[in-house]
């Protein structure tokens, strides 16, 4: 296929919308690396789509510039932005050809018959639709359809591809095979990818990095893992899933609470939590490294690859933990329960703490 440019540098500083009295995006900032592939995470109304709306053209920001490549794109019309989409629904032309579907954008934007063709055939070859370039739309599967959306974007050789929930329709094989569809084309033309999506497993299954909005804000960007294994806030803590959040207080760069002890930490002096992650928590006759404390065995349940168990602090608190499948605790029994230094966040408590 004819050489698609790398991906470019995305940065958005100080982006926001607002549509009438509710605010969609507010005041983010956010640089995304040439070639990146960025999963934006959040619950469903959190201002994903808006993102990606304002970054194509399809929405202009009351707030902040959006550049690409240290130019701004906010000037250029959406059908001027080297920028490609691909949302849930394909919006296909239903009575063209698979073929015609692929070719439209090249063929408005000025390209021959011949090389619209000729890209157009070797950008289904890569999306595995190869021999079903005559076939209508209509007559395609779902997955099939997304294919034809994605070789769509990607015959324009975008540098930046936005995809919008792209194959939340799917059934969830096919999607995970849609996903390693998408990345591996994202890897060999270097395009920069936002893929949306309000599941973290999605998330962390198809990117490298993970941008996190809550509320119209971003509430983290870094590694995927990072997300689990130090979150920066309690709120991003909570969207990753079960953890466990230990209410207690800061005083100079010690958090404390009470029957764990104490252990160093780097924020600022009142209401801290100690948030530890379920698989985590170490389930011992003994107290191990780490704060710890002594708690009753509620239940225990077989979840396949590891056990569930519920625990009761002697303070009415209750404690998640993932032990491996064979540990050896019965419900009713007395336990330690500690939490090694290095599965330990300890971050502002801005907001109540579950316990
Ligand atoms: P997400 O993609 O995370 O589900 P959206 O970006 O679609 O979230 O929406 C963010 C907020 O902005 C929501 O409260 C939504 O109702 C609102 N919103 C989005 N688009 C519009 C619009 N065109 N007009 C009015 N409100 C909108």
């Amino acid at each position: 296929m004819s050489a698609t440019p790398a991906g470019g540098l995305l940065e958005l500083s100080s982006v926001s919308k607002r549509f009438g009295s509710t605010t969609a995006v507010e005041d983010v900032s956010l640089t995304l690396r040439p070639g990146s592939f960025t999963a934006l995470l959040g619950p469903s109304g959190c201002g994903k789509s808006t993102l990606l709306a304002l970054v194509a053209g399809l929405v202009h920001p009351d707030a902040g510039r959006i550049d690409l490549d240290g130019v701004s794109l906010l000037g250029a019309p959406a059908e001027r932005r080297p920028v490609g989409l691909v949302f849930q629904k394909p919006l296909l032309f239903p009575h063209l050809s698979v073929l015609a579907n692929v070719g439209f954008g090249l063929r408005v934007g000025g390209a021959g018959r011949g090389e619209t063709r000729r890209a157009s055939l070797e950008m289904l070859e890569r999306v595995q639709l190869a021999g079903l370039e005559q076939r209508r739309v209509g007559e395609l599967s779902g997955g099939q359809e997304q294919r034809v959306a994605l070789a769509r974007a990607l015959v324009l050789s975008p540098r930046v591809l936005l995809l919008d929930e792209p194959f939340s329709a799917l059934d969830s094989e096919l999607r995970a095979t849609m996903r390693r569809l998408v990345r591996a084309l994202a890897d060999e033309t270097g395009v920069t990818t936002v893929f949306v999506t309000h599941d973290q497993a999605e998330a962390v299954d198809v990117a490298d990095d993970v941008a996190l909005v809550l509320d119209g804000r971003l509430a983290g960007h870094g590694a995927a893992s990072g997300f689990w294994s130090a979150p920066s806030t309690l709120a991003a803590a909570r969207f990753f899933g079960v953890v466990n959040e230990i209410p207690g207080q800061v005083r100079g760069g010690v958090f404390s609470a009470q029957g764990w002890g104490s252990l160093p930490c780097d924020i600022r002096d009142g209401p801290g939590v100690l948030v530890v992650r379920p698989e985590r928590l170490v389930v011992d006759a003994v107290p191990g490294p780490g704060p710890s404390v002594t708690a009753t065995v509620h239940e225990v349940r077989f979840a396949g690859t590891h056990l569930v168990v519920r625990l009761v602090r002697p303070d009415g608190g209750v404690l998640v933990a993932h032990p491996p499948v064979g540990t050896g605790v019965t419900a009713g029994s007395t336990v330690s329960v500690s939490a090694p230094p290095d599965a330990c966040t300890v971050l502002v408590r801005d907001v109540a703490a579950r316990d």
